[in-house]
């Protein structure tokens, strides 16, 4: 793998939507199953820690960045095929473009993934979803590749553990290769219909101008995150350059140089508050990865 492919002291920064994150000791974009396995078995055998990325939009890494290697599954493993009523695709391909193909195959059932700006991997890992639709609803099978024994192995969607943000990768290790997705025979002008309405209500409901994470926080049943904290008079609250979106106060925004400091400060603030005011547990959607700055500088 090129210097492209392998780099040293990254910006993380540079690798997720929030635009926030300190450097990753190494970050490693695999595009075979080889160049990936290799890089397992390199980080195992010497005993290097890694996390497997997909394009980073549900992730804040703090400021002191990623000690191991980042393995990065985008720009690979991104083919996408038809198989009868199946569409078949690497889990680096974004979910969006999934979701184009899907509309330009005439198949219906992933018009609600059109505007999620991660990849399938990610979006299978999270039970991404959307609109009253998620994952778990058209998810046929998944392979995924063992670290440890390097073996492949394939999953029905009754083993997924998928539920509300939730998939049992978040309880494994397996790296989330290939996803078989079950959709239904459709019409590409009511699919495209669909997914232009969607587009429409994201644009004109979130801060999509600004980086993100997407929403911070996980519905609490019940409750709709953006009136809660919109109620506890937070809607705007700054810290720093992070800031409660004033659109869509479910999204916390970076508003040009926030640190991950300033936004899990802004996420205790808000938690602290909602449940002082409601009673209500704001559990975080976004993963938090990496270590902290020495200095505590920020
Ligand atoms: C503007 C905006 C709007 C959003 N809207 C929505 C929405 O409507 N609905 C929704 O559900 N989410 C939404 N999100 C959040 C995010 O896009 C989803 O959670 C998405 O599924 C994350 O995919 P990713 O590839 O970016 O994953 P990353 O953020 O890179 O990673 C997320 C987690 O998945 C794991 N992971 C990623 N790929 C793999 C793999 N191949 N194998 C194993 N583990 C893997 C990572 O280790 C990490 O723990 C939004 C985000 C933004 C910025």
């Amino acid at each position: 793998m090129g210097p492209e492919r392998v780099r040293f002291d990254e910006p993380m920064a540079w690798h997720t939507s929030f635009r926030i994150g300190g450097p990753a000791d190494c970050l490693v974009q695999p595009l075979t199953l080889r160049e990936l396995k290799l890089t397992l078995d390199f980080c195992q055998g010497e005993g290097v820690p890694y996390l497997i990325m997909g394009n980073g939009t549900n992730l804040l890494v703090r400021d002191g960045g990623i000690r191991g290697v980042v393995i990065k599954m985008v720009r690979g493993f991104d083919g996408i095929s038809r198989r009868g009523s199946l569409l078949v695709s690497g889990a680096g391909a974004l979910l969006a473009r999934v979701s184009g193909r899907a509309a330009e195959e005439n198949l219906a059932g992933l018009e609600w993934g059109i505007g999620i700006p991660g990849t399938l991997g990610g979006a299978v890992f999270m039970n991404a979803g959307a609109y009253g639709g998620e994952m778990k609803d058209v998810v046929e099978e998944v392979v995924t590749l063992h670290p440890a024994t390097g073996e492949t192995r394939s999953w029905s969607c009754g083993e997924l553990g998928l539920s509300y943000r939730s998939s049992i990768f978040q309880e494994t290790d397996d790296v989330i290769l290939e996803v078989a997705l079950r959709l239904k025979p459709g019409s590409r002008a009511v699919i495209e219909g669909e997914m232009k309405t969607y587009t429409e209500r994201r644009e004109a409901r979130q801060p999509l101008n600004w980086p993100s994470a997407g929403s911070v926080f996980k519905r609490p049943p019940g409750y709709y995150v953006g009136p809660l904290i919109e109620e506890a008079g937070l809607k705007g609250y700054r810290n720093g350059d992070a800031q409660v979106s004033e659109l869509h106060a479910g999204f916390i925004i970076n508003r040009g140089q926030a640190t991950a400091r300033q936004v899990l400060e802004l996420i205790e603030i808000i938690q602290e508050r909602v449940e002082g005011l409601f009673g209500v547990h704001l559990e975080t959607e976004l993963r938090v990865v990496g270590e902290d700055q020495e200095d505590g500088a920020g």
